[in-house]
């Protein structure tokens, strides 16, 4: 099914904002692998849902942060399919926790997963593309990135991390044909947003002007949108997708 179609591998694909993009770019003709920790129940839901799209689509458990991991995945990946034209950093979590409170561990996860777990994908995605002299890097930063977050410090310091990844990566490979973007969302319905009480809900809700909080598909749209012919001339760009939280 994969064959003649341009790969695409989505990191975190299993939920969220990942899943959204992983149906979007299967909707766009590509074949996607969909990356998960854990959750392999529902990386086969995303497939799933990949092929109702009329794509198609495969999964794969591993973790970003462990680097051996992704080495071997990417070498099955080369094996089975040959080349990567787009990867879409999206794995992330956010261990959250006051300054003087925070625990070595939190921090350290937070960055090993979320700036680590990119900086490797990329570095293997890397050398599939500059072989092919194309291909698309989509980092999902975030806007708290930009504003800063009290109880967010680990999160902020590897979103905001990302952002330098990305125009450091954006020059270096520019001359392949490489293109390397951030896009940071503001609030955007999801398992993590889920996951914060309901009046602080209310609280950012009050700081979006659009006045809601964003839809997974709204992101993905982007990062498709980043991935098309449309977009070779955008790189080192931090696009965001905020409701207009931030401007
Ligand atoms: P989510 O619903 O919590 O999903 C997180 C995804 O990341 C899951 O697919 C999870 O896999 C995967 N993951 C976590 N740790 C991993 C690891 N070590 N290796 C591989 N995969 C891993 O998150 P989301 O809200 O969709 O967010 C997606 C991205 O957007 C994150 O980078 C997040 O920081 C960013 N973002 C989100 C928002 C928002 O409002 N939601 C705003 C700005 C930025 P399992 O299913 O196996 O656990």
């Amino acid at each position: 099914m994969s064959k003649d179609k341009k790969m695409a591998l989505v990191t975190g694909g299993s939920r969220g904002i990942g899943r959204a993009v992983c149906i979007e770019l299967a909707r766009a003709g590509y074949h996607v692998i969909v990356n998960y920790a854990s959750n392999s129940a529902a990386a086969e839901e995303t497939v799933s849902s990949c092929e109702e799209a009329g794509g198609s689509a495969e999964y794969c458990g591993f973790d970003v942060s462990n680097s051996e991991e992704v080495s071997r995945a990417f070498s099955e990946l080369k094996s089975a399919h040959g080349s990567l034209a787009v990867l879409v950093n999206n794995a992330g979590i956010a261990k959250d926790g006051l300054l003087l409170r925070l625990k070595d561990q939190d921090w350290d996860r937070t960055l090993d997963v979320n700036l680590k777990g990119a900086f490797l994908c990329s570095r293997e995605a890397a050398k599939l593309m500059v072989k092919a002299r194309n291909g698309s890097i989509v980092n999902i930063s975030s806007v708290v990135a930009e504003m800063g977050n009290p109880g967010q410090a680990p999160y902020c310091a590897s979103k905001a991390g990302l952002i330098g990844l990305t125009r450091s990566m954006a020059r270096e490979l520019a001359s392949r044909g490489i293109t390397v973007n951030a896009i940071t969302p503001g609030f955007i319905k999801t398992d993590m947003t889920d996951a914060l009480g309901e009046s602080l809900k209310e609280e950012h809700l009050k700081a979006i002007p659009l006045g809601r909080y964003g839809e997974p598909r709204e992101v993905a749209s982007l990062v498709r949108f980043l991935c098309s012919g449309d977009a070779r001339y955008i790189t080192g760009q931090v696009i965001g997708i905020n409701g207009g939280m931030y401007m």
